[in-house]
C-alpha cells in the first residue's frame, strides 16, 4: 500500500551542514503541497554567512576525510551504499510525493529507482576514467592529469528534486569533490533526507551539504563564493544566464548549464500505428504535468494524418484524471503552485489572442481544492511566431501545426531560442537520419519520446537550453579538472 497521510510524514529541519541540521536567521518563505496547495512547512532562507559555513566545511571536510584522495573504487563502495538505502527508505518517497508534483507511484516506480540507478552509474565511473599519455620525446614524459576541482555548487529545479540531486551529486562525489547543493525552496525536503542518507552510506560529514533558500540570496551567495570552483546548474534560461555571468565575475568558475526546452514531437505520415503515436505524443507533454524540460510540447504533424492523429489524442487528454500526489492510484501531476498556474493560463489567453484555438482542455480541473491540476490542452490554429509555440510554458499543453513536405516540417521543429530535444517519429530510416541531422538540438529521439535508463547517453542542450552535459561519463568528466603535466629524466 504505498497511499499515505500527509499530516504524519516527519519533515527534516531544513539545512543540512557538516551533517548536522541546522537553523538559520533569513528571512522565512512558506512551502506549500503542489496538490492542495496547503502550507506544510516554513524555512529561513540560508543566508550568505550560513552559504560561507556549508562552503568552508565542504572544502575543509575534502582535507580532514580523504575523500579526494582515497582509492576511487572506495568512493565507488559508498555511493553504492548510497543508492541503496536510497531504494529501501520509505521516507525518502513520502517526502518527495508529498510536497512535489510526483504521484506516490510514479515516485516509487521511477523516480527512486532512477535517481539510485544513476548514483549506481557513478559509483562505477569512479575508477574508469583519467588522464592520457602523450608521445614526447623519449627522455621525458607528458601526461595529462585529472584531479577534482574541490566544492562544487550544484542548485536544481523543482521538478524531479531527487533525480536532479543524483545527477549533481553522483559525478561529482565519484571524482572526489564536496558539494553545497540548493534544492528549489519549492521542494525543498527530500534533498535533505537523500543528503541523510549519504552520510549514513559513509560519506564523510561535510562531503555533501545541503542550504536551503530563494535564488536570490542563498543561490546567488553560493554561486559568488570564492571556494567553490565549479556550479552545476539546472533551471531556467534566464537564471542559467544570470548565473553564467555571476560565475564568470567571480572567479571565472566553469558551469554545466541545463536550461529550458521547447522541444518538437515531428510526425511523418509513415510513422506508423496512430495509437501508438497518440499514447507517445500525450505522454511526451503530459509527464509530470508538462513540467519537464524535456516535454515534447510542439506536435508538428504532416497533414494527411493530422486530423485523425489529433482526434485521438483529444480523446485521450478527455481521459486524463487528477488526483493527490499521496494517493496510490494517481497518475497525473499537480502544477507546481498558483504561480506556475497563471503563467500556463497567461501564455494560453496570449495564444488565444494571436489566433490559437483551443481543441481541448485549456482550464484547471474543477473540485481539485487548491490545488494546481491543469487539463491537457491541446491549441490548433497556432503560427511559428504565436507565444505558444515560441515560449517554455511548463504545463500540459501541446501546440498542433501541420506540414505538407520533409523540408516545411524541418522548418517548423526548428526554434530560434531552444535546443534541448526533438522526437522524429517516422519508419523511413532515411528520413529520421535527414532530420537527425538537420535538427539543432542536444537530444534526439527517434521513434521513442523520452529517456530510457541508459545513464551512458549524456543529457543536455543548445542554443538557449544550456551549456555542457548530465548524465553519461561526460558528466563525470566534466566534474574533473586537467592538469598537463611534463617530466624530464
Ligand atoms: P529557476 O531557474 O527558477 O530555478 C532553478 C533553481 O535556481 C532554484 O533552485 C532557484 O532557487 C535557483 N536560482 C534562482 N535564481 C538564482 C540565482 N540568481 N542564483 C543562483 N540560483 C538561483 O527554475 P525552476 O522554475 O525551478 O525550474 C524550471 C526550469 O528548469 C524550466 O525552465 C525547465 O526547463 C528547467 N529544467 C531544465 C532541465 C534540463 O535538464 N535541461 C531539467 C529540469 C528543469
Amino acid at each position: 500500500m504505498l497511499s499515505f497521510d500527509p499530516e504524519k510524514v516527519s519533515l527534516p529541519a531544513g539545512h543540512y551542514i557538516g551533517g548536522q541540521h541546522c537553523q538559520s536567521q533569513g528571512a522565512s518563505f512558506e512551502v506549500k503541497r503542489p496538490s492542495d496547495g496547503r502550507v506544510y512547512a516554513t524555512l529561513q532562507d540560508a543566508t550568505p554567512q550560513d552559504v560561507d559555513r556549508a562552503v568552508t566545511v565542504a572544502h575543509q571536510a575534502l582535507k580532514s576525510s580523504g575523500w579526494s584522495g582515497c582509492p576511487p573504487r572506495e568512493r565507488g563502495r559508498v555511493l553504492r551504499r548510497w543508492a541503496d538505502l536510497i531504494e529501501q527508505d520509505a521516507l525518502l518517497a513520502q517526502l518527495e510525493a508529498l510536497g512535489s508534483t510526483r504521484p506516490i507511484n510514479d515516485v516509487v516506480l521511477h523516480e527512486i529507482p532512477f535517481t539510485a540507478e544513476a548514483i549506481r552509474f557513478y559509483a562505477e565511473c569512479a575508477d574508469k576514467y583519467s588522464g592520457d599519455l602523450f608521445p614526447t620525446r623519449d627522455s621525458s614524459l607528458g601526461m595529462l592529469i585529472a584531479e577534482p576541482y574541490g566544492v562544487i555548487a550544484a542548485i536544481t529545479p523543482w521538478n524531479f528534486p531527487l533525480s536532479m540531486a543524483s545527477w549533481k551529486c553522483g559525478p561529482a562525489l565519484a571524482a572526489g569533490n564536496a558539494v553545497v547543493l540548493k534544492p528549489s525552496e519549492l521542494t525543498p525536503f527530500s534533498t535533505v533526507r537523500m543528503a541523510e542518507l549519504a552520510i549514513q552510506a559513509g560519506l564523510p560529514a561535510g562531503v555533501l551539504n545541503i542550504v536551503q533558500g530563494s535564488g536570490a540570496v542563498t543561490g546567488s551567495a553560493l554561486v559568488k563564493h570564492p571556494l567553490v570552483r565549479k556550479v552545476s546548474f539546472t533551471g531556467s534560461t534566464l537564471t542559467g544566464q544570470r548565473i553564467m555571468s555571476d560565475a564568470a565575475q567571480h572567479g571565472m568558475k566553469p558551469v554545466t548549464l541545463e536550461l529550458g526546452g521547447k522541444s518538437p514531437q515531428l510526425v511523418f505520415d509513415d510513422a506508423g500505428d496512430l495509437e501508438v503515436l497518440a499514447q507517445r505524443i500525450l505522454r511526451g507533454f503530459t509527464a509530470n504535468g508538462g513540467q519537464a524540460c524535456v516535454a515534447g510540447t510542439r506536435l508538428i504533424v504532416q497533414r494527411n494524418i493530422a486530423d485523425p492523429l489529433v482526434e485521438r489524442l483529444a480523446q485521450l487528454c478527455r481521459e486524463v484524471k487528477p488526483g493527490v500526489t499521496w494517493q496510490e492510484d494517481s497518475r497525473y501531476a499537480p502544477l507546481i503552485d498558483e504561480r506556475q498556474g497563471n503563467k500556463v493560463c497567461s501564455v494560453i489567453e496570449a495564444a488565444k489572442a494571436q489566433g490559437a484555438e483551443v481543441l481541448v482542455g485549456g482550464g484547471r480541473f474543477a473540485d481539485t481544492d487548491d490545488g494546481w491540476f491543469w487539463q491537457p490542452t491541446l491549441l490548433s490554429h497556432v503560427t511559428q511566431d504565436n507565444p505558444a509555440v515560441q515560449q517554455e510554458i511548463f504545463g500540459p499543453v501541446l501546440t498542433v501545426q501541420t506540414f505538407d513536405d520533409e523540408e516545411q516540417g524541418l522548418a517548423m521543429a526548428a526554434h530560434d531560442t531552444y535546443g534541448l530535444c526533438a522526437g522524429v517519429h517516422t519508419l523511413s530510416l532515411p528520413r529520421a537520419l535527414r532530420a537527425m541531422r538537420a535538427i539543432d538540438a542536444g537530444t534526439v529521439w527517434i521513434n521513442r519520446y523520452g529517456r530510457s535508463g541508459d545513464f551512458i547517453i549524456p543529457t543536455g542542450g543548445f542554443l538557449g537550453s544550456g551549456i555542457g552535459k548530465d548524465l553519461g561519463r561526460q558528466a563525470f568528466q566534466a566534474c574533473q579538472r586537467q592538469k598537463s603535466v611534463l617530466i624530464d629524466f
